[in-house]
């Protein structure tokens, strides 16, 4: 899960995390009394979207305008810039080019910035520990710097069974070139930044900048966190930040009925019970010519309710030409399968191809079901024949 860079900063800022003070605003009379607030002289107005890139970003009303990221000299620029970026969509490398509508705006006193870092703590899958990354290059995607000048990157593996401890915080720091008291407030907020992770489940940490100021001081000007889903539950405040109109729709809908559902960019929606399963499924669309339009696990125990939610919400993508479902029923059987599926598709009145691969219990049932429903459902004999059908069935629809 993800959540705005204001209720990033205020999580950080509990953990004793040195950020600008600020306050977030939904109008244009709240960003004034914001900004009144907090004082001046000079003000940040921040565009607050899931996704980052904002400063070098665009209106969609203003394509050659100002970025999403304004820095301003009175209460009343600060009205004028929420003004123009309140109801409007903001276009960023991340957004794509349909944007983002901006909702809420973030006020923020201005900070008078020496240089600009990088520094991030993410789960390293590799290693199955904790890396913290950072860069003298401030402001840049990492990506970038990782390709181009990857000898910038500092990185440090934590091990769990220690935690975090100072050497790996001043060894990020002295990597940084930093010298002084910067040392000392760079460690300071490393560590802080370490145990908010940690504590809070997050599986990303993004400072970008990181800003060491004109008097020595180490910040967090921007802040992006993400959560681990599976270890939500235990946060309740955290799940409290989830802005649901930020979140693909149809992703939402799907963590609503537990259904594990993402959006990919192919042709071919598939359905099938297992993570593995899944993962295997769309190796072999691939493996047969075609590129898998989602990942859908309907879960061990899935109810026929679900398995039809789950085909409305695979049938809801536009790029999907074709569907496979692949049961392999072990704890599922494949009779409630299939009149899921059936039910589903009499539903949604289905206009592209079907190719059901069912096995396990009750599967003779199941498949009697389907051949008795009277639709136009192709069968697979097994995954290979099945995602060789589905493909053909889309390459011989165009
Ligand atoms: P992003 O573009 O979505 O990553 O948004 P950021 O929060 O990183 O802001 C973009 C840029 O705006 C930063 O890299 C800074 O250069 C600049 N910026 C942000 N806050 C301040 C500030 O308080 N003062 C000044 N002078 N610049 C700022
Ligand atoms: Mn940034």
């Amino acid at each position: 899960m993800n959540i705005h860079e204001y209720q990033a900063k205020n999580l950080l800022r509990n953990f004793g995390v040195a950020v600008p003070r600020g306050r977030a605003a939904h109008s244009v009379t709240e960003a004034a009394s914001a900004a009144q607030e907090l004082g001046g002289p000079i003000w940040v107005v921040k565009s607050q979207i899931h996704a980052g890139g904002r400063g070098a970003g665009h209106f969609k009303n203003d394509p050659d305008g100002k970025g999403g990221v304004r820095v301003v000299k009175s209460v009343e620029e600060v009205k004028a810039n929420a003004n123009e970026m309140l109801s409007h969509v903001l276009v960023t490398k991340q957004t794509g080019p349909a944007g983002k509508e901006v909702k809420r705006i973030y006020i923020e006193e201005g900070c008078d910035i020496a240089r600009e870092l990088y520094l991030s703590m993410l789960l390293d899958r590799e290693t199955s520990r904790i890396i913290i990354m950072a860069s003298s290059e401030g402001g840049m995607d990492i990506e970038e710097v990782a390709e181009k000048t990857p000898e910038k990157i500092v990185r440090v593996t934590i091990d769990p069974a220690t935690g975090i401890s100072g050497f790996h915080a001043r060894n990020i720091a002295f990597g940084l070139g930093l010298e002084g008291k910067q040392i000392g407030s760079c460690v300071k907020l490393i560590m802080a930044i370490y145990k908010a992770f940690t504590e809070l489940d997050a599986s990303m940490v993004e400072v970008n900048p990181l800003v060491v100021t004109g008097d020595g001081t180490v910040i967090a000007l921007d802040a992006k966190m993400n959560f681990d889903d599976n270890a939500l539950f235990r946060h309740g405040d955290i799940e409290d930040l989830r802005d649901e109109t930020e979140e693909d729709p149809a992703e939402l809908e799907a963590s609503k009925h537990e259904l594990n559902y993402i959006k990919l960019d192919g042709s071919i929606g598939c359905m099938v019970n297992g993570a593995g399963l899944a993962m295997a499924t769309m190796d072999i669309i691939k493996l047969y010519g075609a590129e898998p339009a989602n990942f859908l696990d309907v879960g061990g125990g899935a109810t026929k309710e679900r398995v039809t939610t789950a085909f409305k919400i695979i049938l809801s993508d536009p790029n999907v030409e074709g569907i496979l479902v692949n049961i392999f029923g072990g704890i599922m059987r494949c009779d409630v399968i299939a009149e899921g599926v059936v039910a589903a598709a009499k539903e949604v009145s289905l206009s592209v191809p079907l190719v059901v691969r069912l096995e396990g219990t009750n599967v003779e049932l199941g498949k009697e079901i389907i051949a008795a429903s009277g639709l136009d459902i192709i069968s697979g004999d097994d995954l290979g024949d099945a995602a060789q059908k589905v493909v053909a069935a889309v390459k011989g629809a165009k």
